[in-house]
């Protein structure tokens, strides 16, 4: 993830102008967000002509205009043309600029992966495990945006699994069982995913309690077929989790909490 700066010089000199040009990259920024371009919330400040703007973004080239969808080169052509001289976006993060990206023609599976305090896009790349973002995908603009709107689904669902007591097990329920609302859209997700890429997209079930006896044999929740797999020392990208169903594409982990065999069952495979 990078930071980038944004620094638009502009010709208005009144305050209206100024609201007006503020409104219209709020909303060039909204689309941005739903795109993939830009991750969480954007922040900026006016000093004196010149609106400057700090967004996190996925890549060093995540603000290319080859990346924009035709509602932003709208935007951008407005403000361009009726507010900003100029534009100038420069990366403030610099140490990982050489990094090496996943390439979804490289690739042979994808991922779902996502919590609470990640804003990356929820698609992984199987051999790294780095995220891909949403305008890198094959998909069109409507399919983006319900991807996009999963996610924050299911930050929330996490957030609140984390932080309410009297919500914990409806919302790890939600985030554990393979027919929760949340799950059967992520799901449905993944299989356009896989339809457009081709590429076999696996969704993950998170796993908290689990049994003190037999977790590592609990079997796939949705066939009821083992599907345990055995990790590799420093295994990273799909092979880090520790089962994985290929008929049903479903990943999942361990549970973290072996104390007891409380709430154990909630996403195991039923009979
Ligand atoms: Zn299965």
């Amino acid at each position: 993830m990078f930071v980038a700066e944004i620094i638009f010089t502009i010709t208005e000199k009144n305050d209206k102008g100024k609201n007006q040009f503020e409104s219209f990259v709020q909303d060039f920024f909204a689309n941005l967000l739903r795109n993939g371009q830009i991750l969480g919330n954007e922040i900026f400040w006016w000093e004196k002509n010149k609106l400057k703007a700090v967004v996190k973004i996925p890549r060093p080239d995540s603000l290319e205009n080859r990346y924009f969808t035709k509602w932003s080169k709208n935007d951008w052509k407005i403000i361009k043309e009726n507010f900003a001289e100029k534009a100038l976006i420069s990366i403030l993060n610099k140490e990982n600029l050489n990094c090496e990206f996943p390439i979804l023609e490289r690739e042979k599976y994808l991922y779902f992966f996502t919590n609470a305090f990640d804003d990356s896009s929820p698609v992984c790349a199987g051999k790294s495990g780095m995220a891909i973002p949403l305008y890198e995908l094959p998909l069109n603009q409507r399919q983006k945006q319900r991807l996009w709107a999963w996610q924050c689904s299911y930050i929330e669902y996490d957030k609140v699994w984390l932080g309410v007591d009297s919500l914990e097990i409806p919302m790890y329920k939600q985030l554990a069982t393979h027919k929760s609302e949340l799950a059967i859209e992520g799901i449905k997700l993944c299989r356009m995913l896989e339809n457009k890429t081709g590429l076999p997209t696996y969704y993950y079930l998170m796993r908290y309690w689990g049994r003190q006896k037999g977790e590592k044999d609990r079997l796939c929740p949705s066939c009821g077929n083992k599907w345990r797999i055995k990790k590799k020392p420093r295994a990273k990208g799909i092979e880090k989790f520790d089962f994985k169903c290929n008929g049903c594409r479903l990943i999942s982990h361990i549970a973290a909490n072996l104390e007891g065999d409380i709430n154990a069952s909630i996403g195991e495979y039923q009979n």
